[in-house]
């Protein structure tokens, strides 16, 4: 498998099949690549906010991709003329040859974009099995739970947000590594805007102190292999 950081909280994961994870691009001050640039068969969303949501209706329609959101968001992919699949937290959606497993995540979720104004179901957390395992956590405040789904699953890798303000900060998502026990970490959603500006060496110092699991520390635009 092989997972591209394109910044923030935008991942291409290249496994069973090509899935592009929150396509915050075109107004992404951090992205190395613009939305027409990607190809993609699944485009996954974890939540309706700007930051996440991004590029999805333009990347999917022009992949001819399915789009994977929440349940309330997926009716508003719907709306736009996509092909969405609505899971909720706690289900399992299988797409072209993965399965996505839905997490909670801890973290608001009005969508702020033109045609969806207000609830657009909850924030979510994914689980992507699709030759290799890898959870993607959204949004989120650290909790608990996080144990169950490192329990569920064997992950290979996790990518966690690290940045503060919005989400839990290094030393916490530190504390999610040691939940969760995957082989491979990648921290992400920081130093996209000053409120979130963090070094992410001292996420890998914390995770040092307490796990085993190798911290990989991705520029945007560049790719990590398992
Ligand atoms: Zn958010």
């Amino acid at each position: 498998m092989k997972i591209t950081w394109l910044g923030h909280s935008a991942f291409l994961v290249e496994g069973n099949d090509r899935i592009l994870i929150d396509p915050f691009i075109g107004e992404n001050p951090v992205s190395p690549v613009s939305p027409e640039d990607l190809s993609c068969d699944i485009v996954c969303v974890t939540h309706g906010h700007g930051d996440h949501l991004g590029d999805a209706v333009s990347i999917a329609k022009r992949n001819g991709a399915k789009i994977l959101a929440v349940f309330e968001l997926a009716n508003y992919f719907e709306s736009q003329g996509c092909e969405a699949i609505g899971p909720n937290i706690g289900g399992t959606a299988r797409i072209g040859g993965s399965n996505i497993f839905m997490t909670r995540a801890d973290h608001s979720a009005g969508a702020d974009v033109e045609g969806l104004a207000g609830a657009a179901g909850v924030a979510t957390g994914l689980v992507i099995e699709s030759g290799k395992t890898v959870y993607h956590a959204g949004d989120t405040a650290l909790f608990g739970d996080m144990r169950l789904i490192g329990k569920l699953f064997a992950l290979d890798a996790a990518m966690l947000p690290i940045g503060g303000f919005y989400t839990m900060d290094a030393v916490q998502a530190a504390m999610a590594v040691e939940m969760l026990r995957p082989r491979v970490a990648i921290p992400m959603h920081y130093n996209t805007w000053p409120p979130i500006e963090t070094d992410p060496e001292r996420f890998k110092s914390e995770v040092s102190k307490l796990v085993e699991t190798e911290v990989r520390i991705l520029k945007p635009g560049e790719a990590t292999i398992f």
